[in-house]
């Protein structure tokens, strides 16, 4: 497994590169944002960590062009310790994960062997400044995030993963609540108004729309 680390600060890098190579990773170490973005590029890595404050090229950028140019390796992206706004950019600009430093090695590991598993498949698009975070139940909409509970969270994936297109009442009803439901199926009209509500947009860019007996459709650029 080939991790690309970008961090500019030298012993935080060291320690990087020493503890995921201890760990089994083969590991690149760069310094700055531009180094960063080149080897990240050539699309050869499973997964990058990569700073956020970087000479050159600030991670938020890295992150942004690497994802404009289709790169989709998973990038875990280190934030400062109050920088809650910094995570919702990053995940905005399309990284996966975050992790706030200073951080413990084995939550590192262990986040980076979660997005390597999940690898680029499961990936949650950052489609039109619209995301689900599923490890965080969570969706960002235009940088602004927004908790969900676990049932919400798998529900806007699937509206996400089948974005412009109608899931049936049925589909979203396999797909998140499990093909031995027996329940009432008007749970999943509950819960689309939990959603919608939460998203607050019903009219905006972003909204689910109600098919007339069929499902529902969520619209990423409707007016
Ligand atoms: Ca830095």
């Amino acid at each position: 497994m080939r991790v690309l680390i970008v961090e500019d600060e030298t012993n935080l890098g060291q320690a990087l590169e020493q503890g995921l190579s201890a760990e089994g990773f083969e590991t690149t170490w760069v310094t700055d944002g531009q180094r960063g973005f080149d080897e990240g590029a050539t699309g050869t890595y499973d997964a990058i960590v990569l700073d956020i404050l970087l000479p050159k090229m600030n991670g938020f950028r890295v992150c942004g062009e690497l994802r404009d140019r289709g790169i989709a390796t998973p990038i875990l992206m280190l934030t400062a310790k109050d920088g809650e706004l910094d995570e919702a950019e990053a995940l905005d600009t399309g990284a996966d994960d975050f992790l706030r430093k200073p951080f413990n090695y084995v939550v590192l590991v262990a986040r980076l062997n979660a997005l390597l598993r999940r690898g680029t498949l499961n990936r949650t698009g950052n489609a039109k400044g619209f995301m689900v975070d599923s490890a965080g139940h969570r969706v960002i909409r235009d940088g602004v995030s927004v908790e969900l509970t676990a049932r919400e969270t798998s529900l806007a994936e699937c509206l996400l993963a089948n974005a412009g297109e109608v899931v049936t009442k049925t589909e979203l009803l396999k797909a998140v609540w499990g093909e031995s439901f027996d329940g009432d199926p008007n749970i999943v009209e509950v819960y689309v108004g939990y959603l919608r509500k939460k998203l607050d947009v019903p009219f905006n860019k972003h909204s689910i729309q109600t098919v007339r007996g069929v499902g529902y459709r969520l619209e990423l650029d409707a007016e």
